[in-house]
């Protein structure tokens, strides 16, 4: 007699404000007491994160799996020769985060339900494996930005590295700001110093690895003045407002960059 195959029902918690709110959200309404919670941890997050999914772990009274890599951040840069991961070479997304929940999914026949809002035209990582099926719950509900802070205000709260940073992420994603590198810099020290060691930059010649585009961190910091004068000229525009009221009026910012890893 053949067994009948049990559909899985999965939430990935990026370490963001939509993943968190969706899990919060599913919990309050009593939809799918079965789900299974989890975190690609790359093992590079900000301890905000860490704190944050804690906080998420304690509200849902369930455990969130942390699924990363089996091999650390460090093995994979020496299988690519030094490659730091750039927005145009992201193997660090492939490998720590796609690869370990594809492993975590395996063959079985998967709902996996993406915090995708319904204000905003965007696609997260929607896998093409065929047992896989995306399900988008806040698209559904039309839930938007305001509701999902609503949804945090009452609850967790948001993330704290909205007070320097604007997403999730490791501590070291290329994607981040220079006037973040430096909240980087101010907030966590030995990460920014982390990060700083494993670039290889020439900057006579240009040639080499770093994190942003032709300059490496050192350089960065020699230009903190230039670039907090920019930043803060920048806030002054916009009303002096914080990461989380800017996320709120206006929605992320144009150079959103890891959906995977910051949702
Ligand atoms: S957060 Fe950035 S560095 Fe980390 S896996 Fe995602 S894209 Fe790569």
């Amino acid at each position: 007699m053949s067994k009948e195959k049990t559909v899985r029902h999965v939430c990935g918690i990026s370490g963001g404000k939509d993943s968190a709110a969706l899990a919060i959200y599913l919990k309050q309404q009593g939809r799918v007491p079965e789900m299974e919670y989890y975190f690609s941890d790359t093992g590079c997050e900000l301890p905000e994160t860490y704190d944050f999914i804690d906080r998420l772990e304690a509200y849902l009274g369930k455990k969130i799996d942390r699924i990363g890599s089996e091999a650390p951040f460090e093995h994979h840069l020496f299988m690519v020769g030094g490659m730091l991961p750039s927005p145009k070479q992201r193997w660090c997304t492939v490998k720590m985060k796609l690869e370990p929940f594809e492993k975590f999914v395996g063959t079985d026949e998967v709902m996996s339900y993406v915090a995708i809002r319904a204000d905003e035209h965007r696609e997260g990582y929607i896998s093409t494996k065929p047992n896989i099926h995306p399900v988008f719950p806040f698209i559904h509900d039309e839930i938007t930005r305001k509701d999902v802070f609503r949804i945090l205000d009452e609850t967790i709260g948001v993330p704290e590295y909205y007070k320097w940073r604007s997403r999730s992420g490791c501590y070291f994603c290329f994607f981040q700001r220079q006037e973040e590198w430096l909240g980087l810099y101010d907030n966590h020290p030995d990460l920014f110093n982390k990060a700083m060691e494993l670039e290889k930059f020439n900057p006579n010649t240009g040639e080499g690895y770093s994190w942003i585009e032709g300059m490496s961190l050192s350089q960065l910091l020699e230009r903190r003045k230039e670039i907090v004068d920019l930043a803060t000229k920048r806030r002054k525009d916009e009303d002096g407002r914080s990461w989380q009221e800017i996320l709120l009026e206006e929605g992320e910012p144009d150079d959103q960059g890891c959906l995977v890893c910051s949702l």
